[in-house]
């Protein structure tokens, strides 16, 4: 059975978008609304048009498996007991068990969870793992809880949810506001409602609790494999480049540092209070140091001041957006003057902005291919948290190159043989194989 047909073929050259000069594809419009929902919607029916999914298949696939809402309290330090809402959704299950994130945010809402979810999913079949989409957020801002009533929060959160999630079922890892620290106090807690240890309940855990090697650097680290390997596909020199990376949490702070170390001059990061330029470079370890004494990069005295807005405008070689979504829109994609946009954040650009850099030939390596290191370690973290057999890190970094290279040139190839940008060749490759094994499975009953 074939899901979708690429018969277009052609030899010529790529542009910076990875596909051809062709004529545009007819597509339906760009969401005007800048949400992470109506993104990955206006995304999705782009590629279903493209695939040619039937009606049922593609109301299926648009749509989320199961949402969870709960309200739970938590205790306060000063006595008081707070309510909070969080959630959790399964996008779809056809290729496995669900696997995601789960976000600490005053900003989380069910729809950026189910769009996030739906993300997950094409993520999971681009990169060819066995699982479907998940995500989970609460609504709160994890720095202004002390440590105390974010342990609580966690524990009644993993207790509310605990319906829905199983190492067979549903794994959470850490996303926005969240770390290896929450996702022990997860693993706890599910274990104690067991009466045993459950591991590979969640991954991102501490190492010294079963987590794995390199999975903290994973999608840093991943980001710049990608990045690196998109350079010699397109003959582009990648010594020295010029990289600047909004965000510095762990997506953010560690692409910074593999950069650096892959020989790339970093010029430009930033956090929720800022970013921070230097045209020569920075010096990133001596910044994850200061970073670490003073928890944000402002003040850092080797570079200076500049606001997040400004950031995403600098002329670079490489923009990776690290922090949130929706951060390329409309207002500002005509100003990007990176020559390569490599999405660390999931949904940074928005249909609208995504047009307009394809207008002035900047090229994006989407999220669902550039940020997948992140669940292919944790991939390997479950599987070796089931097995209680563990990995050395070269191993697992090693692994971890290998299934990124290969789904770049999976996505390259199939942009290049269909007339499509990468993000949508992404698309079509994820969606397509989620169709499949839809199909494959059958319907139930
Ligand atoms: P994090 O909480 O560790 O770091 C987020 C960073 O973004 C912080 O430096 C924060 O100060 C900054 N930030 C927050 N709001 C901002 C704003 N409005 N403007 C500028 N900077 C802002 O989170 P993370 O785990 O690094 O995740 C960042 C992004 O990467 C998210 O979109 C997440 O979904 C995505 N992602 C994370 C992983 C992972 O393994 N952690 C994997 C894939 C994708």
């Amino acid at each position: 059975m074939t899901i979708f047909d690429p018969t277009r073929s052609s030899a010529s050259a790529p542009t910076r978008n990875g596909a051809e000069q062709s004529a545009p594809l007819q597509q339906p419009a760009a969401a005007k609304t800048d949400s992470a929902y109506t993104t990955a919607l206006a995304q999705f029916d782009r590629a279903a048009q493209i695939l040619n999914l039937d009606a049922g298949m593609a109301s299926m696939l648009r749509s989320c498996k199961r949402e969870l809402t709960v309200n739970f309290p938590v205790k306060m330090d000063n006595g008081e007991i707070r309510r909070f809402t969080g959630y959790r959704v399964h996008h779809n299950t056809a290729r496995g068990p669900t696997k995601g994130g789960i976000r600490y945010s005053p900003h989380v809402d069910l729809d950026e969870v189910r769009a996030l979810a739906m993300w997950m999913t094409w993520k999971c079949a681009v990169v060819n793992i066995p699982y479907g989409g998940a995500k989970g957020g609460v609504v709160c801002n994890p720095k202004e809880l002390s440590a105390r009533e974010l342990e609580g929060l966690t524990r009644r959160y993993t207790t509310e949810i605990t319906p829905f999630i199983s190492p067979e079922g549903d794994i959470p890892a850490p996303d926005m506001g969240t770390n290896p620290q929450i996702m022990a106090w997860m693993m706890d807690t599910y274990s104690m409602h067991r009466g045993y240890s459950v591991p590979a309940i969640v991954t991102g855990k501490p190492v010294n609790i079963g987590g794995s090697a390199g999975r903290f650097e994973a999608t840093g680290r991943g980001i710049m494999f990608v990045v690196r390997e998109a350079h010699r596909s397109f003959g582009w020199n990648f010594d020295g480049i010029r990289v600047a990376v909004q965000g510095f949490g762990n997506v953010g702070s560690i692409t910074a540092q593999t950069a650096h170390e892959m020989g790339c001059k970093v010029i430009a990061v930033s956090d929720v209070e800022g970013g921070i330029f230097n045209p020569h470079g920075i010096d990133i370890p001596r910044l994850r140091r200061y970073m670490r004494e003073h928890h944000t990069v402002q003040g850092f005295d080797g570079a200076d001041k500049i606001t997040n807005a400004e950031l995403l405008e600098l002329p670079c070689d490489v923009l990776v957006p690290a922090a949130m979504e929706n951060q390329i829109t409309g207002a500002n994609a005509a100003r990007i003057k990176a020559r390569m946009v490599a999405e660390g954040a999931n949904g940074p650009t928005t249909p609208e902005a995504d047009e307009m850099l394809m207008a002035n030939n900047v090229l994006v390596i989407p999220d669902i291919l550039c940020n997948a290191g992140g669940v292919i370690v944790s991939y390997f973290e479950w599987v070796q948290s089931l097995q209680q057999l563990f990995w050395e890190e070269d191993d697992v970094t090693h692994r971890l190159e290998r299934i990124l290279i290969r789904s770049f040139h999976d996505v390259y190839e199939l942009s290049v043989r269909m007339d499509l940008d990468l993000r949508t060749a992404a698309l079509v490759l994820g969606i397509g194989r989620v169709a499949e094994a839809t199909q494959t499975r059958g319907l139930y009953p």
